[in-house]
């Protein structure tokens, strides 16, 4: 059994999208604007009907919707949580993909409408050099959509010695002698540490360089999550759970308790040996916005990728450069070295 939820315009019936610009609900057809209480009745409504999700082995990575508005049929594979109807657009959010464990503990909403997001990659190519900006067309342009993606959070409190020996160093100089003078210190450390908003992704076919290139979000706008914030963009789910990701997150934060615990500070030479302890892992599972745009390929045909963050507008992807230009620059700085190379060959001779 597969569910959908539509969030319905009170005052006309039509559909709900959540815009970012003014942080509210809007609905197309009648242009009311509504808040997140006034949404988040419906929202909760909502969650408390959906059923978990029933895995049909014969469809193992497909599965099907009905849309609420139209009656037409939504084939999304394992991951969609929100989606768009093909045939009449209505934005459709999975509800049975995002209820129980699958519900995110909180959402960073979209902050850059699909026009900003447009102008802040505009800006951007525009800042770069030795780009070829005809790529660039709205022609070229093959998809443009606006994504939550699915990620773990991590707060992890540990605690930490430190115990090793410390050497202090002076040098006095008379006329007549260097008097070297090397102190011994035995070090004991003891500490807490904690560390806050470490971020892994959650879904696996995610590509890892382009998303991890728009980080960081602020975690600061994180809130408390409600399916309305999804209707209007797409949704993934996530294909990787917490112990997937926590071994990697303790190991990192061991590397960071072991070069804390043993900074040098007012020695001039340390060593030891540093006990680290894990005592408290918090895991929270975000959903946290980003634009994607894909470009037609270049001479070779192969697609561009770009992602920008929803949040920030920090944007991510390989930039398809000019050949021409490059050369003429790379010719110029030749150019320039060999003059360089002859003006250091007079001053010689
Ligand atoms: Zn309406
Ligand atoms: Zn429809």
């Amino acid at each position: 059994m597969s569910q959908t939820a539509t969030f319905k315009c009170p005052s006309c019936g039509g559909y709900l999208e959540f815009d970012p610009e003014g942080q509210r609900f809007l609905c197309p057809y009648c242009s009311a604007s509504f808040n997140e209480d006034e949404i988040s009745q419906q929202s909760e409504a909502k969650e408390a009907e959906a059923e978990p999700v029933v895995e049909d082995s014969a469809t193992e990575h497909l599965r099907t919707y009905h849309c609420k508005m139209c009656g037409a049929e939504i084939v999304t594979d394992d991951t969609t949580a929100a989606a768009r109807c093909y045939y009449c657009h209505n934005p459709v959010v999975m509800t049975d993909r995002l209820t129980d464990e699958f519900k995110p503990d909180g959402v960073i909403p979209f902050q850059l409408d699909r026009k900003a997001a447009e102008e802040k990659f505009n800006a951007y190519v525009k800042s770069k050099k030795f780009i070829d900006r005809s790529f660039f067309t709205p022609q070229q342009m093959e998809d443009f959509s606006g994504v939550y993606y699915p990620y773990w959070l991590a707060d992890v409190e540990g605690e930490a010695t430190f115990s090793g020996q410390g050497t202090r160093v002076s040098v006095a100089t008379t006329p007549k002698q260097t008097v070297t003078t090397t102190r011994y210190f035995a070090v004991q450390r003891e500490g807490k540490l904690s560390f806050r908003n470490m971020v892994r992704k959650a879904l696996s076919k995610a590509d890892g360089k382009l998303s991890d290139g728009i980080h960081p979000y602020d975690m600061e706008a994180v809130k408390p999550f409600a399916m309305g914030y999804l209707s209007g963009f797409l949704a993934e789910k996530r294909d990787v759970e917490a112990e997937g990701v926590q071994g990697g997150i303790l190991e990192e934060t061991q590397g960071y308790a072991q070069s804390l615990m043993s900074q040098k500070g007012e020695f001039n030479s340390l060593s030891g040996q540093t006990d680290y302890q894990v005592t408290n892992t918090k895991m929270k599972y975000l959903m946290l916005p980003a634009w994607v745009l894909t470009y037609k390929g270049g001479e070779k045909g192969e697609p561009y990728y770009y992602m920008m963050n929803g949040q920030t507008g920090a944007v991510c992807g390989k930039l398809p450069l000019k050949k021409s230009k490059l050369l003429l620059c790379s010719l110029l700085v030749g150019a320039a070295v060999f003059a360089a190379l002859c003006l250091g060959g007079a001053f010689v001779w």
